[in-house]
C-alpha cells in the first residue's frame, strides 16, 4: 500500500484499474470471454471493477476460476482473452490479466470475499496432485458438497505452480495464498504422500473414497535426442527449475542448483519452459545463456512477450540450430563443449551446461501400480466423455496434463472443471444404484 492506494506488487494502482475498467465497451457478445478457456465472465466483473465494487468483481471471477491470482499472472493472455478483445481493432486491448491480478491480490489483503463452506453430503473424493488441475477440481468439488482430500508427494502444495514456474513470473506467496483459499473451502491436504508408493489406488478405495482423481500433471521430462545427454553437466529444464525453487525455499544448498556465476549455458527448445529455464539461468548468474532452437523464430511455441523479455535480459537465440553432442570430462559435473549444427553447418562451441526443454510426459508411477487404467502409446491416461474424465477403471478419473498433451495452466483448470461435473454425475449414479439395490434386497 502507498498513499492510501493499493498497488498489486509490480502491477497496476487502484486509480489506473478503475480507468482501465471503464474503457471496456461491455460488448453484448464478448469476444474476450470466448477467448478464455474457462469462459471467465469478463465484462461482468470488469463492470463491477469500473464502479469500484471489488467484492462483487472477485465473487464473479471465482464463479469460473479457483486461481485468479495465478491466471492473472501466467495465462497466455495475448492468445486468449486480451488477444480476442474487440479493442485490438481500434487501439489496444483491455489489460484483462492485470485487472484480474489486481482484484485477486486486493481480495487476499482486504478479505473481500468469504466463501461459504457447503455441507459435505455428496460423498468423498481423493485428489492426487496439487497442481492447477488438482487445486481446481478440489475447489469445485468442495463447493459442490463433496468431502475432498488432496494427496501431494512434495512437502508443499502447488505442483507445477510452485516447482515449475519461476518466482519472477509467479511469486510463491501468490501460490501459497491460493492454496490457503482452497483449504478454507474445507479441503484436506496431505503432504509428502506418494500414491503408487505409500498407498495404491486400491488402498484409497479401501479408505472409503467414492471417486479418485489423478491430476499428477506431466512432470516427466522427455529424453534429449543427443549424444552425451547422460553427462552430469546436462540438465532437464523442469528438474533445474525445481532445484532452483528448492534452493529458494532453503531445502537444498546453492551448489546443488548446478549453474555457477559466469557459466556458459545452452538451452534446447522453443517453448515457454525453455524461456523460463533461460531467464532463470540468467538470474542464477550465468555469464552467457543461449537458446538453440531447431526451427525459426516464427515457429516458436513460446509467447512472443516471453521471448522479448528473454532478449531484453540478455538471452541469445540461435535459429535453425540443433545440438548434436554434449562433451565433458567423465566424472565432472560440467561440460566442456557442444557440437552444434547451425543452418546445416557443424561446429563446436564452449559450454558448461546444456538444459533440455523439449517437452514432458506423465510419470507411470500410479498406472503401473493399479490394474485397469489404460494409457495411450505416449503414456497419457485414456479417459471417456461420459462421464467426463473417467479412466478405463470405474470411479478413477484423470484430468489436466496427465490425460492430454501438456498445455497451459488455464487449460488444465478447464479440464478439471469438466471432470468435477463428471465425478458429480458418477457418484450420484452409484449412490442411486446402491439405494435401489438395497430396497430390492
Ligand atoms: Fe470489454 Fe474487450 Fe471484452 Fe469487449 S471484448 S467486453 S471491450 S474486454
Amino acid at each position: 500500500m502507498n498513499d492510501n492506494k493499493f498497488e498489486s506488487k509490480g502491477g497496476m494502482g487502484l486509480a489506473e484499474v478503475i480507468v482501465e475498467a471503464q474503457r471496456c465497451l461491455q460488448c453484448k457478445v464478448p469476444q474476450c470471454q470466448k477467448g478464455c478457456p474457462v469462459s471467465n465472465l469478463i465484462p461482468e466483473w470488469i463492470a463491477q471493477l469500473g464502479q469500484g465494487n471489488f467484492g462483487n468483481a472477485i465473487e464473479i471471477i471465482r464463479r469460473r476460476s479457483n486461481l485468479p491470482a495465478v491466471c492473472g499472472r501466467v495465462c497466455a493472455k495475448e492468445r486468449q482473452c486480451e488477444g480476442h478483445c474487440i479493442l485490438n481493432k481500434k487501439d489496444r486491448p483491455i489489460r484483462i490479466g492485470e485487472l484480474e491480478r489486481f482484484v485477486a491480490d486486493f481480495d487476499s489483503i482486504a478479505g473481500l470475499e468469504h466463501a461459504s463452506i457447503p455441507e459435505k453430503t455428496k460423498g468423498r473424493v481423493a485428489v492426487i496432485g496439487s497442481g492447477p488441475a488438482g487445486l481446481t477440481i478440489s475447489g469445485n468439488l468442495s463447493k459442490m458438497g463433496f468431502n475432498v482430500d488432496i494427496y501431494e508427494m512434495e512437502r508443499e502444495a502447488g505442483g507445477v505452480l510452485l516447482y515449475g514456474i519461476p518466482e519472477y513470473r509467479l511469486p510463491k506467496d501468490v501460490v501459497r495464498r491460493e492454496v490457503k483459499r482452497i483449504e478454507a473451502l474445507g479441503v484436506g491436504i496431505h503432504l509428502g504422500v506418494t500414491i503408487g508408493i505409500d498407498y495404491t489406488i486400491d488402498d484409497l478405495f479401501g479408505m472409503g473414497y467414492d471417486a479418485i482423481f489423478i491430476g499428477t500433471g506431466a512432470g516427466q521430462p522427455r529424453k534429449l535426442p543427443i549424444k552425451g545427454m547422460d553427462h552430469a553437466g546436462v540438465y532437464q529444464a523442469l528438474r533445474f527449475l525445481r532445484r532452483v525453487q528448492l534452493w529458494q525455499s532453503g531445502d537444498i544448498d546453492r551448489r546443488e542448483v548446478g549453474i555457477e556465476p559466469g557459466d556458459k549455458v545452452y538451452i534446447i527448445g522453443g517453448g515457454n519452459t525453455a524461456m523460463d529455464a533461460a531467464r532463470t539461468a540468467i538470474r542464477m548468474g550465468a555469464g552467457e545463456v543461449t537458446v538453440a532452437y531447431r526451427k525459426t523464430i516464427n515457429e516458436m511455441r513460446a509467447l512472443h512477450s516471453e521471448y522479448e523479455e528473454a532478449v531484453e535480459e540478455g538471452v541469445r537465440f540461435m535459429w535453425n540450430t540443433e545440438v548434436k553432442e554434449a562433451i565433458g570430462e567423465p566424472g565432472s559435473d560440467r561440460l566442456s563443449r557442444l557440437i552444434i549444427v547451425e543452418n546445416g553447418v557443424e561446429r563446436e562451441v564452449e559450454a558448461d551446461h546444456l538444459i533440455g526443454a523439449v517437452g514432458s510426459g506423465p510419470a507411470a508411477r500410479i498406472v503401473s501400480t493399479t490394474i485397469g487404467i489404460e494409457v495411450d502409446e505416449r503414456g497419457y491416461v485414456k479417459t471417456t466423455d461420459e462421464p467426463y474424465g473417467m479412466t478405463t477403471r470405474a470411479g478413477v478419473f484423470a484430468g489436466g496434463d496427465v490425460s492430454d498433451q501438456p498445455a497451459t495452466v488455464v487449460h488444465a483448470m478447464r479440464d478439471a472443471q469438466l471432470v468435477a461435473e463428471g465425478i458429480g454425475q458418477y457418484v450420484a449414479a452409484v449412490k442411486l444404484m446402491g439405494k435401489i439395490n438395497s430396497r430390492k434386497g
